[in-house]
């Protein structure tokens, strides 16, 4: 039995010093009796992040690092350095990066390499854009995103994998409950013939406009382990979706 796991991408938004209110606020209505809580917040508020979170179970991510340990990398943060503020996970490949800031399968390979080596969980996103569904092609993409990262490395069940079509997200427009499925379902066979039996205890998330009214039924699914939230985990409606299942 997979662990189910809700995690909050907060992308660019709140200062730490409304990063540290909203979690002490939050945490304590949140229930992570069966599972794995996780937030991310920007770079500058891990550590205030990690203080009001100090004595509980929930766990805190960055949401990307570079994968060399140090040097001349002006503007960036390694995986050393995000391990030392306190982070347990890394959100790396995430659509926006591929999109704003030309990640490929190959940087994405070689910082899932490194978050390994440095005792982070990568939490990898995938996902196809609506040209992409249109035309047929979801399953070639989600494949190749997924082998081009995962072949070249040693991987095992300490990868999270977020599936998040590119046009769900933060777009208010989520899949079906069936699309997300049937995709994760894909996601998780892929998985098994790049990482053998290792697979199955790999969680795989959906990703992309989840909220309070649709995350119960997403989360019935067989082959959805959790949830990557952007926009809703900014907000008090996040304890709803931590407790979907109560
Ligand atoms: C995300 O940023 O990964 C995401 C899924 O965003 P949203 O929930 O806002 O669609």
């Amino acid at each position: 039995m997979r662990k189910k796991v809700i995690a909050g991408n907060w992308k660019m938004n709140k200062l730490a010093s409304e990063c540290g209110e909203f979690i002490s606020r939050i945490i304590k209505d949140i229930d992570t009796d069966e599972k794995d809580v996780i937030i991310c917040p920007t770079f500058l508020s891990i550590s205030s992040a990690v203080n009001a979170t100090a004595g509980t179970s929930v766990g805190i991510g960055a949401q990307n690092m570079h994968y060399e340990e140090k040097g001349a990398y002006t503007g960036e943060v390694s995986a050393e350095m995000i391990k030392e503020a306190g982070c347990k996970y890394v959100i790396i490949g995430h659509s926006e990066r591929r999109k704003y800031y030309a990640e490929t399968d190959d940087s994405i390979s070689l910082k899932i390499k490194k978050a390994y080596e440095t005792g982070l969980i990568p939490i990898m996103c995938i996902g196809e854009s609506l040209e992409e569904r249109e035309s047929g092609e979801t399953f070639n993409v989600l494949e190749n995103q997924l082998v081009n990262a995962l072949k070249p490395i040693e991987t095992d069940e300490n990868l999270i994998v977020a599936y998040e079509p590119v046009w769900a997200i933060g777009t208010g427009k989520t899949a079906t409950d069936e699309q997300a499925q049937e995709a994760c379902c894909f996601v998780r066979n892929t998985l098994k013939e790049i990482v053998g039996e290792k697979s199955d205890k790999i969680r795989i998330l959906y990703g992309g406009s989840v909220n309070e009214k649709n995350i119960k039924a997403l989360m019935a699914m067989p082959d959805i382990d959790g949830a990557l939230v952007g926009g809703a985990s900014l907000k008090d409606e996040f304890i709803k979706l931590v407790n979907y299942d109560k």
